[in-house]
């Protein structure tokens, strides 16, 4: 060691000349932060910053970084069986966090197909549905999806999300759907009639959605008994039914799935982020046995051909086997109830200050929405002064453009919680203008 004559440049540097970074401009943005360890709610720069990780590094970590349970759980199963692919072959570790999704997810659901992140539990899902009224020769082709959704990056995925500002450059490659706007509170009778009007031309195979609260459109959430009754009138006319709960699973909205907030089940649930506590990249996407059985056929063209080099990855599926035994404690339970009473009481006191437009809750969620000058989509320039202010107060918050939110790793403490909403009150008393 130090008998190098010539010094490694700074990480920073090497990161500039070799790395490219996701939703980032090449011009204009801060500096990346390097993190050198992180453990809990607290990230650790390489310069003895401690950054509090209020958004869970994009929705993905419930039990806190680096959790030792979840760490043990990969190190045993690395050891032992790294990775074999799954056609052909299976292990325990996914055949256990099969059983274990299954006896969480709504009771409808009877069989789960592994991918590997938030995206391809999407096209996973799209295809499943697609090719469930091919294999019976019906046809049925359109998707219909709703306003504001998003879904994931590729192309699958963008083509039933919202068609902003950020898919702009591949519209034309993105398929036909149809999309439903979602009703402000009070008029969900017009959107109703519209759905059903879309569903009686005959020819839509699925309706997929963001159960109960949208998040990347904002965190908005929206009427559970109005999808409710769309999800009803879709089954009534042999549409299928796709959750995307990449966002919404595993207790962040109060119930371990947002689902769980309604009386009617989708067909087909989509599921990532969470899934492994935030460790590792994986998908599952479930569906019930009736999904299944369209495929369950003597001509092999009615196989469902998909699947991924790491499809069910060993390692992965132990580190979710393991955040499965976290999400299932009383302690758990206990810190989601925490962290939603906290977030009750801070909307409150905060709703009525002149510059907050509107705030609400749901589960380990928080959303609050600030005035602004600006127009209020994503691309609101509001996120280049917000985000760079938390950051200076050692607060990781990642505004999508004026609306902020809270998604805490549910292990976040009060104190922590304290600091992260002294941030957004300083914000709010700054005089800064958005
Ligand atoms: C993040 C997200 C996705 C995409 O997941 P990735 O793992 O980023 O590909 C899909 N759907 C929803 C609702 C999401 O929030």
């Amino acid at each position: 060691m130090g008998s190098n004559i010539e010094e490694k440049p700074g990480l920073l540097t090497r990161d500039k000349q070799q790395v490219w970074h996701p939703f980032t401009p090449l011009i204009g943005s801060e500096d990346n932060v390097v993190i050198e360890r992180a453990i809990g709610a607290k990230l650790f720069t390489s310069d003895g910053r401690e950054i509090i990780d209020a958004i869970a590094s994009w929705w993905v970590n419930l039990h806190g970084h680096s959790n030792p349970h979840i760490a043990q759980a990969i190190a045993n199963q690395a050891k032992k069986l790294e990775h074999v692919m799954f056609a052909g072959f299976t292990h325990e570790p996914a055949i256990q966090l099969a059983e274990n999704l299954l006896s969480i997810l709504p009771e409808n659901q009877g069989k789960v197909f592994f991918s590997d992140n938030g995206s391809t539990s999407v096209e996973v899902a799209l295809k499943m549905a697609l090719q469930y009224w091919h294999n019976q020769d019906k046809s049925k082709t359109k998707i219909l999806a709703l306003e504001g959704g998003y879904h994931g990056d590729t192309f699958g995925a963008m083509s039933v999300g919202e068609r902003g500002a950020f898919t702009a450059p591949f519209w034309p490659f993105l398929f036909e759907v149809e999309f439903l706007r979602v009703p402000f509170p009070g008029q969900e009778e017009n959107g109703v009639k519209e759905f059903e009007a879309l569903i009686d031309r005959g020819d839509v195979a699925a309706f997929i959605f963001e159960p109960v609260i949208q998040g990347a459109a904002g965190m908005r959430q929206y009427s559970a008994s109005w999808l409710d009754q769309l999800i009803s009138i879709a089954h009534s006319s042999e549409v299928l039914c796709i959750a995307d709960e990449v966002m919404t699973g595993f207790g962040r909205t109060g119930k371990t799935f947002a689902s769980d907030y309604l009386v009617n089940k989708a067909d087909i649930i989509c599921l990532s982020k969470g899934l492994t506590g935030g460790a590792l990249a994986l998908g599952a996407t479930s569906c019930s046995n009736e999904i299944q059985e369209a495929y369950n056929h003597e001509d092999i063209l009615k196989t469902f051909f998909h699947g991924h080099s790491y499809t069910a990855n060993p390692i992965a599926c132990a580190a979710a086997n393991a955040s499965f035994e976290l999400l299932m404690t009383d302690e758990c339970n206990r810190n989601i109830q925490r962290i939603s009473s906290g977030f009750k009481n801070f909307k409150t006191k905060i709703e009525s200050h002149p510059k907050v437009q509107s705030a609400s809750y749901l589960g380990a969620i928080l959303t609050i929405e600030f005035k602004t000058s600006g127009d209020t989509s994503y691309i609101n320039e509001a996120r280049h002064e917000l985000y760079p202010y938390f950051l200076s107060k050692n607060v990781l918050l990642r505004p999508l453009g004026n609306i902020v939110y809270i998604i805490p790793p549910y292990v976040i403490s009060d104190q922590e919680l304290k600091v992260v909403y002294g941030a957004i009150e300083d914000y709010l008393d700054s005089g800064i203008e958005i």
